[in-house]
């Protein structure tokens, strides 16, 4: 049976055909493409002829395209419009594709094809683009193992497996935990909390069936309770409940599972020749080091700390001066914070709305886009996949460039945040292909009539992700594994932080953050607030990160320690941690790092991205203004259109002529001296 997914896209600019598309074609369609895949494999490593650049790598990026439609499509539904059938079906897919990836991963005679040529690369007049997809594809091959033979290789199987194990189980007991966490409160404990929170707290109460309120661990409560409750008591409770989560003792203590974690992740990179985990997980990054990431961290970590130290003073005070006793303490930290915040910093949110309306700020996205890069964006009449969704035709000099989808109101089919990804990436090898790229948020969707009015912060959303948008657009290379966003993770946020940038800039709010009724522009005051509103409290906020990003690299820097809690009050010790701030994340739910690999000595590149957007916007300010015309041909040519053509750090070198210094980060936060 050929489903539409699998028919020619036969729309304007081969867009997937929505209207056509019922969730009972995916299944079909996923077994048929994932069968042609194996078998488009199977020709490859089977082939008789000896292996070449085209019949082994081009064939590789060729290969599969079938699947990226299916995926492409299902996997954009699943979580921006998902129903209990999508579910399903995601529950069927996931395991299989990482069953069906790993299988291409241990095929010898493929992964011995891509070693020769590697091995003989020299001899094989290869571009620079070539050169670099055979790299790629020969590293991942090692880093997954390929190259083990006999007992190594069995063992190495045999980590991935208990580690995916492991990683599971560590989600599972920080759900447990959070959601065993209960604390009744009676009506007169809600004194002084907003009515947000007050109504929070009873629907709490309800869910759990009590007669009056309580608290529970959930963000959207547990915080602002911290935030805003003056029982230091309450506080101290519910401080210890969230950050005990994980180490209850029992079933559900991660500790353990942390340490066994930890020395299987040092034996799999010993059976890789690595010396620990850390030098195996940064080798493709950006950062390239462990002793480069301690070097950044570092520099941030004493300006920073400083700050801390100075709030702390001024917060201590102001606990003496509400007649507590003794010292500040990390549950203090957030009431007090609060308190100052509206002393200094007092911003009336529904004020400030009626500036920020949804259209206008897509509208200076685009304008900024088409006074940087010669962007064009007209709408597009083509069926999408939500009546939410609208879509742009992309355009530059009248030539085609790629459709943009935004998908911007929240619903309860979408899973929760904000994010970019594609329909389809760049590539002009093996078959040429334009871009079609989504944006999606989760912004509060106005009554009929209104027009949608954002929040600051939702404005700021709105401008990363189309950062990310235009690294997928602007993208301008042969391969489809290297295109866009195809990069390094320390590196990936660097075209959206930066783009958040051009928010900032005066004369695009002084244009577009204009009142939906009087149509006014937002006046200097309030301008004035909301950016010095954005560096309040940052020196805790940096502290609390920088101590979590700390503790993951040592963990994974020389053998595993034995007694994570250990290491991890040693590592704390030896930054002289301010003890009324705790760490982000502890190590007994510091999921990022152990619910699976994805941020494992990896919890740096936050910063690490951030540090290079202060940068690379101060070099526009350097050379001339925020549209400088040669900066915004620079940041296009040596970074927005390479994807991953080649090490972020000849790309970032190429745009700026040196590496990013800290500088202009500490002055984005505020730190600078
Ligand atoms: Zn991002």
């Amino acid at each position: 049976m050929t489903t539409p997914l699998l028919a020619p896209w036969d729309t304007p600019f081969a867009l997937p055909p929505f209207d056509a598309i019922e969730d009972s074609h995916f299944a079909p369609a996923f077994d048929e493409a994932l069968a042609e895949h194996r078998v488009e494999i199977e020709a490859i490593a089977a082939n008789p002829e000896p292996p070449s650049f085209e019949n082994t790598i081009l064939a590789l990026e060729g290969a599969g395209e079938a699947l990226d439609r299916v995926l492409g499509v299902f996997f954009n539904l699943a979580g921006s419009d998902s129903n209990p059938e999508r579910q399903a079906l995601q529950r069927d897919f996931s395991p299989r594709l990482a069953e069906h990836g790993a299988a291409i991963y241990a095929n010898k005679r493929l992964f011995d094809r891509v070693r020769t040529l590697w091995e003989t690369r020299a001899d094989r007049d290869l571009s620079d683009e070539e050169l670099r997809v055979l790299e790629l594809s020969h590293r991942a091959f090692v880093r997954a193992g390929a190259a083990l033979e006999g007992d190594d290789a069995e063992r190495m199987t045999a980590i991935k497996s208990r580690l995916s194990v492991l990683g599971t189980q560590f989600t599972q007991n920080l759900l447990k935990d959070e959601a065993d966490f209960l604390l009744p409160l009676s009506e007169g404990d809600l004194d002084g909390l907003p009515d947000f929170v007050v109504d929070s707290a009873r629907a709490a109460g309800e869910a759990a069936d009590l007669d009056g309120p309580a608290l529970t661990l959930s963000r959207s409560l547990i915080v602002p309770f911290l935030q805003f409750s003056p029982r230091r008591d309450l506080r101290e409770r519910a401080w210890r409940g969230w950050t005990l989560r994980g180490a209850n003792g029992g079933e559900t203590d991660n500790r353990g599972i942390a340490a066994e974690i930890l020395a299987l992740r040092a034996e799999r990179a010993a059976l890789l020749g690595y010396p620990d985990f850390a030098h195996y997980k940064l080798e493709t990054e950006m950062a390239g080091s462990p002793d480069r990431v301690r070097d950044l961290l570092g520099q941030v970590w004493a300006p920073a700390r400083a700050q801390a130290e100075a709030d702390a003073a001024e917060m201590q005070a102001m606990l003496r001066a509400d007649g507590h006793d003794g010292r500040l303490e990390p549950w203090d930290w957030r009431y007090y914070a609060e308190k100052r915040r509206r002393a200094l910093h007092d911003l009336d949110e529904t004020a400030l709305k009626p500036y920020l309306q949804l259209d206008r700020m897509i509208e200076a996205a685009f304008s900024c886009a088409n006074r940087l890069f010669g962007l064009d964006f007209a709408p597009l009449d083509v069926p999408l996949y939500h009546p939410d969704c609208r879509a742009w035709e992309v355009t530059r000099d009248g030539e085609h460039v790629g459709v943009f989808i935004g998908d911007y109101f929240a619903r309860a089919s979408k899973r929760s945040g904000a994010w970019c990804s594609a329909f389809r990436s760049q590539a002009r090898r093996p078959q040429p292909r334009t871009p079609v790229v989504v944006n999606v948020c989760n912004f509060a969707k106005p009554s009929k009539g209104k027009p949608a009015l954002l929040s600051y912060d939702d404005a700021r959303t709105l401008f990363h992700e189309f950062g990310h948008a235009l690294h997928q657009l602007l993208s301008d290379v042969e391969f489809g594994s290297i295109s866009g966003t195809s990069v390094a993770r320390d590196f990936v946020e660097l075209p959206s932080q930066l783009y958040e940038h051009w928010l900032e800039v005066p004369e695009v709010l002084g244009e577009f953050a204009t009142h939906a009724t009087t149509g006014e522009a937002m006046p200097q005051e309030m301008l004035d607030r909301v950016l010095a509103a954005a560096t309040f409290d940052m020196g805790f906020q940096t502290v609390e990160y920088i101590a979590s990003a700390m503790v993951d690299l040592e963990f994974h820097s020389g053998p595993p320690p034995a007694d994570p809690m250990q290491k991890q009050a040693e590592v704390l010790e030896g930054l002289g941690m301010p003890r009324a701030i705790a760490m982000r994340h502890a190590t007994p739910h510091f999921a990022h790092v152990f619910a699976g690999d994805g941020y494992s000595s990896g919890y740096y590149s936050y910063m690490w991205s951030e540090v290079m957007d202060a940068d690379a916007f101060q070099a526009f300010e350097e050379a001339g203004g925020a549209f400088d015309p040669a900066m915004a041909e620079k940041l296009e040519r040596h970074i927005l259109s390479r994807g991953g053509s080649a090490e972020a750090e000849a790309l970032y070198t190429a745009f700026r002529g040196r590496m990013p210094g800290v500088e202009a980060l500490l002055k984005g936060r505020g730190l600078a001296a």
